[in-house]
């Protein structure tokens, strides 16, 4: 009986770009109240779950969300009210068979990841345990996550003339999460400083990271090492280790690459990775390729696999289904998990054990439209996949989630790192 959903609502919030998303809320029948923020993505995968956006021009740009909102309390309040919480598996799968569409296009992958997290969070409420603690799945131990700090932005989330979209900071030798907060924050800090030293620009992209007009990412890369170095770190894997995600698929045309005016080959591309790690400590790629280069990214892999984690998002949309081909066919060694783009928990965390039983990284993400709401950092910390992105050490949407990670490293002592 208390495990079963009382209600089910939501509302049309503002995301952190200043566009529609849904907060979700649902009440146990003891009373226990849970609430999911959702989040939405700029450059998004093909295969993605869709969006469910009014297309009335009249309001937000057509981006408004009010069918999304009346299909939670309509259709699926009415189908999931006096059920039991208790088993997410069967009701997203529930979810899932209502919407009824391959791609969550009737009900809107929005409506039901919102209604999937709120659920979530609900359960564990009403059992008085944290979330992540309810996300561990079986014979795993949880642990704290390496975060990721986004702190140069190019690409769609940014209006410079960076081809790049994200380049991050990952303090893989820090003791404690909260000492690789403190890395990420100084260094951002030291960045900052650096830029403005170079009379370069330091407004910010939508993740909080800086947007200057540099254009070749090899100049962002030295400038990273000098800004580690100025605050006092030491680059590398035993310090601080970087990463990108260049969001390739957004400059890939006609075949090509097209990176600070050149236009490159796969296999270039791939050389100019190698030259790349080999003169800075890079420890993972994401989207190094574009999601329909699937050749090169076999390529990718076998040229590189053995040093960087290659991480696929546009090319696997968190999809257990493509994420099974693409590990029969060795496409990447790490996979970026985005409750979003799949729609449920329990899919999301499907896609995650197949990542695991194949020996292939997880790595937990935001999106660059985010909410205040920190599921993700409870996520990683439950399934102990040892990597999370949640932009720059800055913004509130963006530090929600590290000060969540801060919050349980305090209350429970776990593990923290990469695993
Ligand atoms: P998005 O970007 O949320 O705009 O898709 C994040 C990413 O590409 O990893
Ligand atoms: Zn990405």
């Amino acid at each position: 009986m208390s495990l079963t959903l009382r209600s089910l609502s939501a509302t049309e919030i503002l995301d952190s770009r200043g566009r529609p998303t849904l907060a979700v809320t649902a009440v146990t029948a003891t009373g226990a109240v849970a609430r999911a923020g959702v989040p939405s993505g700029a450059s998004t995968g093909s295969r993605e779950a869709v969006e469910l956006r009014d297309g009335d021009p009249a309001r937000y740009g057509g981006l408004g969300v009010q069918r999304a909102v009346a299909n939670v309390k309509g259709e699926i309040a009415e189908a999931l009210l006096g059920r039991s919480i208790a088993n997410q598996e069967a009701l997203d799968g529930l979810l899932v068979d209502l919407d009824g569409t391959a791609d969550k296009s009737r009900l809107g992958a929005n409506a039901l990841v919102g209604v999937s997290m709120a659920a979530a969070r609900a359960f564990a409420a009403s059992n008085d345990i944290d979330l992540w603690r309810s996300l561990i799945p079986e014979g795993v131990e949880p642990r704290l996550p390496v975060p990721h700090f986004n702190v140069v932005n190019g690409g769609v989330h940014a209006p410079n003339e960076l081809d790049f979209q994200e380049f991050m900071l990952a303090p893989l030798g820090a003791p404690t999460l909260a000492e690789a907060v403190r890395a990420g924050a100084e260094v951002y800090v030291a960045l900052r400083r650096l830029l403005a030293e170079r009379g370069e620009q330091t407004g910010l992209g939508d993740e909080g990271g800086f947007a200057p007009q540099i254009s070749r990412p090899e100049d962002v890369l030295e400038l990273l090492v000098a800004a580690i170095e100025a605050a006092g770190y030491v680059p590398g894997h035993e310090g601080i280790a970087l990463a990108m995600d260049p969001a390739s698929s957004e400059f890939y045309r006609e075949g090509a690459y097209h990176v600070a005016g050149e236009r490159l080959s796969s296999d270039e591309m791939i050389e100019r990775y190698a030259e790349m790690a080999e003169r800075y400590p890079i420890w993972l790629l994401e989207d190094g390729l574009a999601e329909s280069d699937w050749e090169g990214w076999r390529r990718l892999t076998s040229r590189l696999g053995e040093r960087l984690e290659l991480v696929g998002d546009d090319i696997f949309c968190t999809n257990p289904a493509i994420l099974a081909d693409a590990i029969a066919t060795k496409v990447a060694n790490a996979s970026l998990i985005k409750l979003n783009q799949i729609g449920t928990v329990t899919e999301t965390l499907e896609a995650m054990r197949l990542c695991r039983e194949a020996g292939w990284s997880q790595f937990v993400s935001h999106r660059s439209g985010e909410t205040e709401d920190a599921f993700i950092a409870d996520l990683a910390v439950g399934t102990g996949c040892g990597r999370i992105k949640s932009g720059a050490p800055a913004r509130g949407e963006r530090v929600a989630k590290y000060n969540r990670l801060v919050e349980i490293e305090i209350a429970t002592r776990l593990a923290y790192g990469r695993v």
